[in-house]
């Protein structure tokens, strides 16, 4: 679904990614794990063309998104993303925050929008608190929000870069359980995270970065168990 090939991304002199390839097929769990620094948001952001690379190419449904006229909005509705600090609309209560990707990219009547919206905010246990803004939640909850408010738009894959990291500890496992429930019903994650046990269990596969290439690639019994690479190995000392 998702195709990497020899991405490259430098700002100025300094080389953040340096031949990137990887493949995500549909309803495939990608997991990325490295130190801080190591290229991972960089690499969501070009995929969600936040960034675009210096070199090689990215492809959606085998098709480059690095075309002439690529409709971003389209694609990002397609491929959505759930950032560290939820990035929600700060004016807009929870059910308008899940409203208007829907309406203005979707082009869905208001009246559709607001049902769909009520649906997701429920399945992530947000129904009670429609009419809130972002501000009178916790953080857990405004990232169950951002999560329904990227499902509203019938994504065929999400990104999310470091979605508990920015939350209290006792908020994690709440949002760790709605992504446990994406991926059972088949989305297509890429997921930059800390949470090795999460990792553990959810992904069909593992990638280790460390300094902008993509040191260990692997399904999470051989990343986390059998790790081949002494970078690896020694990344994973600090998580057991
Ligand atoms: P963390 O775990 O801390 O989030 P990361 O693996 O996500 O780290 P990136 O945020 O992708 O790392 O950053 C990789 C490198 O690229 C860092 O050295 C960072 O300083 C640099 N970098 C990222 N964005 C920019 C930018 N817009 N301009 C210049 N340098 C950048
Ligand atoms: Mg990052």
């Amino acid at each position: 679904l998702i195709e990497v090939a020899h991405l490259k991304k430098n700002f100025g002199k300094h080389e953040v990614l340096k031949d990137i390839n990887l493949t995500v097929d549909k309803g495939e769990v990608l997991t990325i794990i490295g130190a801080s620094g190591s290229g991972k948001s960089t690499l969501l952001r070009n995929i969600n063309l936040l960034e675009r690379p210096t070199s090689g190419d990215i492809r959606f449904h085998g098709k480059s998104i690095l075309q002439p006229h690529f409709d971003i909005p389209k694609y990002r509705a397609e491929v959505g993303m759930v950032f560290q600090q939820f990035n929600l609309f700060s004016n807009l209560n929870v059910l308008d925050n899940c409203v208007v990707g829907q309406t203005t990219v979707l082009k869905r009547d208001k009246a559709e929008a607001e049902e769909i919206a009520k649906k997701q905010l429920a399945k992530v246990g947000m129904g009670p608190y429609i009419q809130a803004k972002p501000a009178q939640l916790s953080g857990g909850q405004q990232q169950r929000v951002a999560i329904a408010r990227a499902v509203c738009m019938d994504p065929e894959a999400l990104l999310f870069d470091e979605p508990t990291s920015a939350l209290d500890p006792e908020m994690v496992d709440e949002v760790l359980d709605t992504m446990k429930q994406l991926a059972k019903t088949g989305l297509t994650m890429i997921v930059v995270t800390h949470e090795m046990a999460f990792a553990h269990d959810v992904s069909d596969q593992v990638v280790f970065m460390k300094d902008g290439v993509l040191a260990e690639k692997g399904t999470p019994d051989q990343i986390f168990n059998h790790p081949q690479e002494a970078a690896t190995q020694h990344f994973l000392k600090r998580y057991t």
